[in-house]
């Protein structure tokens, strides 16, 4: 593990952290919880003049090609503005995420160069926002037990199916969708992938209220809808490959810790009075903030150690699963703490009222989501299990049974 810069990179981090310097704020102890975005809300508007503000500085699409508006940079180097990024108060990245880390990437991997030409340039400017329409009611965790159909029709595909959970769907342009081709054979087998346009008629949003009182994802159905085969990206049969170049996009985004973080406790707790005093000399909870801030230093060296691996042209190994799962669970056990030492004055939801701005609360609503999105703690418990230490496989009953006779005796 090495945690110092090279000289290009200390340059480099150099430049990110001028242009964040010239355009933001310095992240404060404050805390402030998230608003939820929805078209021509303050918060879209300010999302979409940062990202636009970025493009312009070149700390957009860092490791897209240059053809394509990119920087042609290595992941070691969005790893950096991403740390440098994070001493800042800037909109969160949460908008763009899914499409400039995964469905941009796909469309680069697998686009024609017409299309990227069309398609790049205003998703990295942060004009036209895209979405993953992977996930149904079925076909979760088992992504490939999908069932929404796509049939061919002349110079067409005819679309029908449903989608669940689609993280933005309700603000997005665009969007690569994943269905199933052919039923006769085995599941990851069936499965082609198109881009579509999330503005026809035949695609129907439907948002779904969550308990924060936020609908940051959807259903998604699809009634006929018509894809020219011009928008399919791989070969017919081959998308399971093409949904696997999005997964691994997922991982090499090495998520931060997301906020309200174990800083943000120590803030949080240096402050809020206990029996007259400040919590954190309560040594109840200095027993437990030293817990979490034991196991965020453990997230941050492997983090480190997948830099590292960055840093030598390497590709991180299932290892960042541990990462994820983590941070999820000390989320949620930070949260439920922060709003328990409120007592009453946890149920305050106003965040000009509430302690800590309601953020905690807002963070311990999200935090059940967090162990869900992008692989559930049980699934990165069974990755680290197999593919870390070595252990025997979960048992798959339907490897090489065609898709249309799973479920049958
Ligand atoms: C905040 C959020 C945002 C999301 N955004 C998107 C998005 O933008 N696009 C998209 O396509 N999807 C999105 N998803 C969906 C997400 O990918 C799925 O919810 C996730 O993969 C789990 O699938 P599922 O909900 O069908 O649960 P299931 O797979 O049905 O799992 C149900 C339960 O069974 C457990 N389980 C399942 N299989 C196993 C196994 N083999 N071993 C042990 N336990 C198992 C799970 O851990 C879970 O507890 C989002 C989800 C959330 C919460």
């Amino acid at each position: 593990m090495d945690l110092e810069d090279t000289k290009v990179e200390a340059e480099y981090r150099a430049r990110a952290r001028a242009f964040l310097e010239a355009n933001c704020e310095p992240r404060s102890g404050k805390i402030t919880p998230a608003e939820p975005y929805q078209p021509g809300t303050p918060a879209m508007q300010a999302a979409k003049a940062w990202q636009a503000k970025k493009a312009e500085a070149g700390f957009a699409g860092i490791r897209w090609p240059e053809k394509w508006g990119g920087q042609g940079g290595g992941a070691i180097q969005e790893v950096i503005y991403a740390q440098e990024e994070s001493r800042f108060n800037t909109p969160p990245r949460g908008v763009y995420e899914i499409g400039l880390g995964m469905c941009l990437p796909t469309m680069i991997a697998y686009a024609t160069d017409e299309q990227l030409e069309r398609y790049t340039g205003p998703a990295l400017r942060g004009e036209e926002i895209w979405c993953q329409l992977f996930s149904e009611p079925a076909a979760g965790s088992d992504l490939a037990g999908l069932r929404t159909r796509a049939v061919r029709d002349g110079d067409d595909w005819v679309i029908n199916g449903q989608k669940i959970w689609t993280s933005g769907a309700h603000f997005c342009d665009f969007a690569i969708l994943v269905t199933r081709t052919d039923p006769s054979v085995p599941k990851h087998k069936g499965l082609t992938m198109f881009f579509i346009d999330m503005h026809d008629p035949a695609v129907e949003v439907r948002p779904i209220h969550q308990m924060s009182g936020a609908s940051n994802f959807n259903e998604v159905f699809f009634t006929d809808l018509r894809v020219p085969d011009s928008q399919r990206l791989g070969a017919v049969g081959d998308g399971w490959r093409v949904a696997l170049t999005t997964l691994m996009n997922e991982r090499l985004a090495v998520g931060d810790e997301p906020r309200p973080d174990i800083e943000d406790l120590i803030a949080f707790v240096s402050d809020f009075p206990l029996n007259g005093k400040p919590a954190i000399e309560d040594p109840v909870v200095r027993d437990k903030v030293a817990d979490w801030y034991a196991r965020s230093q453990g997230v941050k060296n492997a983090r480190f150690r997948a830099i590292t691996a960055l840093s030598r042209g390497e590709t991180p190994g299932p290892g960042a699963s541990i990462g994820r799962l983590v941070n999820a669970i000390k989320q949620q056990e930070m949260a439920r703490f922060a709003l328990e030492l409120m007592g009453a004055g946890g149920i305050v939801s106003d965040p000009a009222m509430a302690p800590a701005q309601g953020a905690f609360q807002q963070s311990l609503l999200s935090s059940p989501g967090q162990r869900i999105a992008g692989g559930t703690s049980e699934i990165l418990r069974n990755i680290i299990a197999e593919r870390v230490l070595g252990l025997p496989g979960d048992v798959r009953v339907d490897k090489d049974v065609a898709f249309q006779d799973i479920g049958k005796a």
